[in-house]
């Protein structure tokens, strides 16, 4: 088939592939455990769900503006303001079709062909793909240390004429992680003194546990003028469990927002109009349903740690947030996705393979679920991998019963 050199060299995203497989499994009867997912189970707040209803049953669902309806970009500076105590007007606000297309229309717009951007590891899956949709390159660090957090200085060892961007997310999605204040700190202000644009991806920045506090990037920057190079990037997806909503924004310099506008102008328009509605019910909502999930995954992370730390031979660091942790197998098996693939077939519970976030003998497991099928997953999983767990195992209706050796 004909399709271009560049459709050719990007992978699905093997998240949603890995949804994608569980559904069908599940739909043909099969008790799968999806320890897979990226978005929380909570239900949507109430005001977000009033608010696009209201805008349906008006009958008028129109285009919008290309960077999204005033009221909404209203609701994020309010945000900012509450949040991170930065002032910004209209002009430094773009809503986008969630946090991915922000992302990646911030990309088209930066990028040079053959540009550098650095992103940590390990990193969303999403990242290596985005950089190179613009014509640029990912460039990884790794610590070296084997942790989850490379340091500055291994950061700017990798920094070169051709680097553009950093981006940090944190807390971390695969490994939950929350990168420390001095970190976040000193990756600013290298990034301020050597002109290189910085792109926090705050996603997950709310959901961080053990009474931590979200790090507000801006309380380290001396740049407060229109040239500012630093971005912040948020969604409602995750910490109003709106996902299906699709909606997030950039928060940056104007020329740069504008910019953006430009190519969203092209490429789809505003995000649809009963979304940014529902955006706006959430922002502009009673905030409890935020400190409701914090709880809820705090609780499961617990759940999830103590049944991995059972596991003889795997190795886990303690998540500060998210609501994914990234378990060290390798005691086991080397290949992440020999053993994910070993894990669906065997026991039905999906993870995803660390090779995918740039780590071998990893996986990326979410506690997002119910703790029963934390619970049970980790039990099944403990059967397939721990020669000293129980011999049989109930799966669904059938009982599985250990190979002898
Ligand atoms: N950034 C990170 C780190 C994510 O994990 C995700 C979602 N998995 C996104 C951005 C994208 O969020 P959205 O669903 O709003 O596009």
């Amino acid at each position: 088939m004909s399709i271009s050199q560049l459709a050719r060299s990007i992978a699905d995203s093997p998240t949603l592939r890995l949804n994608e497989q569980a559904r069908v499994l599940k739909e043909k009867g099969e008790p799968v455990i999806h320890l897979g997912a990226g978005e929380p189970k909570s239900k949507v707040p109430m005001e977000a769900i009033r608010s696009a209803a209201a805008q349906i049953t008006s009958g008028e669902v129109r285009y919008t503006p290309t960077d999204g309806i005033p009221e909404l970009k209203k609701a994020i500076i309010r945000y900012m303001e509450d949040n991170y105590g930065k002032v910004v007007g209209p002009g430094n606000v773009i809503v986008s079709g969630g946090a991915k297309q922000a992302l990646a229309v911030l990309l088209t717009v930066l990028i040079n062909p053959q540009d550098e951007v650095i992103i940590t590891a390990p990193y969303w899956v999403s990242y290596p793909e985005m950089v190179k949709l613009a014509g640029g390159v990912a460039v990884p660090v790794r610590a070296e240390d084997g942790t989850f957090q490379p340091t500055v200085k291994e950061i700017a060892d990798t920094v070169g004429s051709y680097t553009k961007a950093i981006i940090l997310n944190s807390p971390n999605n695969p490994s939950g992680v929350m990168y420390p204040r001095e970190f976040i700190a000193e990756v600013v202000q290298f990034c301020e003194k050597k002109g290189i644009w910085l792109i926090m991806d705050d996603t997950y920045n709310r959901l961080v546990f053990d009474g931590l506090q979200p790090i507000n990037c801006y309380e380290f920057a001396t740049d407060f003028s229109e040239s500012s190079k630093l971005i912040v990037v948020n969604c409602v997806s995750k910490m109003y469990a709106m996902t299906g909503f699709r909606i997030g924004w950039a928060v940056g310099n104007k020329e740069l927002v504008k910019a953006m506008g430009n190519i969203q102008s092209q490429q789809t328009s505003g995000p649809a109009a009963p979304s940014q509605w529902a955006a706006v019910g959430a922002l502009n909502g009673v905030q409890n349903s935020i400190n409701a999930l914090r709880t809820t995954l705090e609780n499961n992370r617990n759940v999830m740690i103590s049944r991995l730390q059972a596991i003889p031979g795997v190795q886990v660091t303690k998540p500060n947030g998210t609501f994914y942790c990234f378990p060290d197998f390798s005691a086991y098996e080397k290949s992440s996705q020999k053993l994910a693939n070993y894990l669906l077939e065997k026991v039905r519970v999906v993870t995803v393979p660390g090779k995918e976030f740039g780590m071998e003998g990893r996986l990326r497991m979410s506690y997002c679920g119910t703790i029963k099928e934390i619970k049970e997953g980790l039990e099944r999983i403990q059967w397939a991998l721990d020669p000293d767990a129980p011999n049989e195992i109930n799966i669904g209706t059938r009982k599985l019963v250990r190979d002898v050796k």
